[in-house]
C-alpha cells in the first residue's frame, strides 16, 4: 500500500512540476512576443524636491498580457534576464524613455532627468555604452538628461569590468545612480572607486523612517556617507508626510513615492510636469 501511495505522490509532484514548467514556457513566449510586437509600455514616476520641484522621472516598464493580465516587472524582469530577452527589453525602455525626455526637453523642460533601470546581466555586455550612445543619438537627447540606475550587486563580481563600463558611461556624460542602496553587500570603500552621482536609499529603510527606530540611524549614516562622497541622495518609496519630514531633515535631496505620485503613463506625467513648481 505504501508503495502505491509513494508512486501516486511522485506522479502528483511531476504533474505540478509540469504545470509550473508549462506556465513558465507560456509566459516566456508571451514575453518574447510582447517585446517584438510593442506589447510593453513605459510609465514614469516623478522624483521631486521637498517643495514639490520636479527633478525628473524614473521609467518603469509595464506589461499587460492578454493571457496573463498585468504581470509585475518583479516577475518578468528576472525571467527576461534568464532567457536572454533583457537586452531587447532594456533597449525598448531606453528608446521610449529617451524619446519622452527629448519631447519634454523640446517643450522647455530641459533640466529633467529620465532614469532607466539597467539589469546586472546587461552591465556585463561590452557594448552597453555604445548601445546607450546610439539611443541618445537617435532620440537627439543630450546625455545629461539620462540617468542609469544600477544595483550594488553590479559593483561586486567583476569589479574591473564594472569600473571600465561605468567610466565609459560617465565619460559620455550620463548620470549614474545606485538603486536600492543598503540591501546589497557592497563594501562602502567600493563606492569611492566608482564614478557615481546619485544614491537611492532603498524603500525598506524609507518605510520605517517615521517609526523613530534604527532605520532612521541607518538612513542618517547612508545620507552622511553619500554627502561625504558628493553624491545626491534620493529616497525611494516615500508614502507618508512624516517619512518625508524625517528624510528631509536628514538631508535627502530628492523624493520618489506614492506620496507624490504613482508611476504615470506619458500623458499623465506631462500633466504632472505642467503642474509642478519650477526646480
Ligand atoms: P525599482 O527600480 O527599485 O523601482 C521602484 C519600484 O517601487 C517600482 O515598482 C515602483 O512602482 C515602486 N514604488 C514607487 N513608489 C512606491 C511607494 O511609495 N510605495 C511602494 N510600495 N512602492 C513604490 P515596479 O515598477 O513594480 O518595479 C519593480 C522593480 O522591477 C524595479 O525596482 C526594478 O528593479 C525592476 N524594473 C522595473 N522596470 C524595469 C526596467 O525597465 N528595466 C529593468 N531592468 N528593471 C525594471
Ligand atoms: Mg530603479
Ligand atoms: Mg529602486
Ligand atoms: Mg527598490
Amino acid at each position: 500500500h505504501a508503495k502505491t501511495l509513494g508512486k501516486g505522490q511522485f506522479q502528483f509532484y511531476t504533474e505540478s512540476l509540469n504545470v509550473a514548467a508549462r506556465e513558465r514556457l507560456a509566459l516566456d513566449s508571451a514575453l518574447r512576443q510582447a517585446i517584438e510586437q510593442d506589447g510593453l509600455h513605459v510609465v514614469y514616476q516623478p522624483k521631486v524636491g521637498a517643495h514639490g520641484q520636479l527633478y525628473g522621472f524614473e521609467a518603469l516598464v509595464r506589461w499587460d498580457s492578454e493571457a496573463f493580465g498585468s504581470v509585475s516587472p518583479a516577475r518578468f524582469i528576472p525571467l527576461a534576464e534568464e532567457n536572454g530577452l533583457i537586452g531587447h527589453l532594456t533597449w525598448f525602455v531606453l528608446r521610449h524613455a529617451c524619446h519622452q525626455a527629448a519631447t519634454w526637453r523640446a517643450q522647455g523642460h530641459g533640466h529633467l532627468r529620465v532614469a532607466v533601470n539597467i539589469s546586472p546581466s546587461l552591465f556585463r555586455e561590452k557594448d552597453l555604452a555604445a548601445l546607450v550612445q546610439s539611443v541618445l543619438d537617435a532620440a537627439g537627447l543630450p546625455p545629461e538628461n539620462l540617468e542609469l540606475e544600477i544595483t550594488e550587486g553590479m559593483l561586486m563580481g567583476d569589479v574591473q569590468r564594472a569600473l571600465a563600463v561605468l567610466k565609459e558611461l560617465k565619460a559620455m556624460g550620463v548620470f549614474i545612480a545606485i538603486d536600492d542602496f543598503g540591501t546589497g553587500y557592497s563594501s562602502l570603500a567600493y563606492l569611492k572607486r566608482f564614478p557615481i552621482d546619485i544614491l537611492k536609499v532603498d524603500r525598506s529603510f524609507v518605510m520605517e523612517c517615521d517609526l523613530g527606530n534604527e532605520a532612521v540611524a541607518i538612513t542618517r549614516a547612508i545620507v552622511s556617507l553619500a554627502h561625504s562622497l558628493n553624491l545626491r541622495v534620493v529616497a525611494e518609496g516615500v508614502e507618508t508626510a512624516s517619512q518625508l519630514a524625517v528624510l528631509n531633515a536628514l538631508g535627502c535631496e530628492e523624493f520618489q513615492g506614492y506620496l507624490f505620485a504613482k508611476p504615470l503613463p506619458g500623458p499623465e506625467a506631462a500633466a504632472f510636469l505642467d503642474a509642478a513648481p519650477a526646480a
